[in-house]
């Protein structure tokens, strides 16, 4: 394909100029436009790209508010909330065991913290965390809902210095970036020697991509810019100073869900709060157990899929090469 504006001029990975047209998509998930996007794949190296890339005026259009997540003070609020700690614990032993490993010392910066849950439970193992957020409203909710210490800005501005951090946690940031090279390379800068880079993203080699096609929520056109294969992620993070030592392919926050999402968009909880649909007290509550029901029959198939190293969702721990 060729005609312009519809394909980026040039791949970030391979410097490859040739596309290939995959598919085309709209904003399923939160409707926030019309607009129609494609999703390319590089001839040379086949990373994935949104085309054409949105302004970034464009793109802050794309993202609602309160995207993140803010615990409600009633008894379901309480109840979502229990739920977020419980999944997100995978995480959080993933982290703790990349820590454990390295002995390095310093604080864990957590890229794209949110309300800042994450660093929260961090800091009741002990680890000190500091989170960075694109947007004022969610750092502002980390101090507020959780304590948390956040500053904002863009990682190259992280209010840290060279090499002191023992982890840098980047949870679903490098496929919403456009550059996210210079998010890498900012994350090497930061880390101290043998400190450690998490990094969680949508695995485009899953099942649930080769089954569901654009239906996938990983694609999550048009916030997602990239679309990462497990090999995608070995090159770009080989290409900026960091050897792989672990991956994992299963997320119970992310990978059950992800399903449930991708299968039913218009029952997903944040979703139908973000589109502001119109729902009574009882539709609302039919509709978050039907939700619920689909997540948890969705489970065999995301642990089967997992297994399999096919999982809906990468995470990685990486250390800089020696
Ligand atoms: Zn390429």
């Amino acid at each position: 394909m060729g005609s312009a504006g519809t394909t980026p001029g040039q791949c970030p990975a391979c410097d490859g100029a040739d596309f290939r047209l995959l598919f085309t998509a709209s904003d399923r998930l939160y409707q926030t436009t019309s607009k129609r996007f494609h999703v390319v794949e590089c001839t040379q190296c086949r990373l994935m790209q949104l085309a054409p890339q949105p302004t970034p005026a464009d793109l802050e259009s794309y993202y609602p508010k309160h995207y993140w997540f803010t615990p409600e003070k009633s008894a379901v609020g309480r109840l979502q909330n229990m739920y977020r700690r419980l999944v997100l614990l995978d995480h959080v032993r993933f982290v703790d065991r990349a820590l454990r490993e390295s002995q390095e010392s310093g604080p864990v910066l957590d890229v794209g913290c949110g309300g800042g849950l994450f660093l929260r439970m961090l800091r009741d193992r002990w680890f000190h965390g500091i989170g960075l957020d694109y947007s004022t409203d969610a750092a502002r909710a980390a101090w507020t809902s959780n304590n948390a210490p956040a500053a904002v800005g863009r990682l190259s501005q992280a209010p840290l210095p060279s090499g002191s951090c023992a982890a840098v946690t980047m949870f679903h940031v490098l496929e919403h970036l456009y550059s996210p090279r210079s998010y890498l390379l900012a994350a090497h800068d930061l880390l101290r020697p043998d400190g450690r880079l998490i990094l969680q993203v949508p695995n485009a080699g899953c099942w649930q991509f080769l089954l569901l096609g654009s239906a996938w929520n990983g694609v999550d056109v048009p916030r997602h810019l990239y679309d990462f294969r497990p090999a995608d992620l070995d090159l770009l993070l080989d290409s900026c100073g960091f050897e792989v030592l672990r991956r994992k392919y299963f997320s119970l926050r992310d990978n059950p869900a992800g399903l449930a999402t991708s299968l039913a968009p218009s029952f997903e909880p944040v979703a139908r709060r973000v589109r502001q649909d119109k729902e009574g007290p009882m539709t609302r509550l039919a509709k978050d157990l039907f939700y619920g029901v689909l997540v948890v029959a969705a489970l065999p198939f995301t642990v089967i899929e997992a297994a399999c190293q096919a999982g809906s969702t990468i995470m990685i721990e990486a250390r800089k090469k020696t």
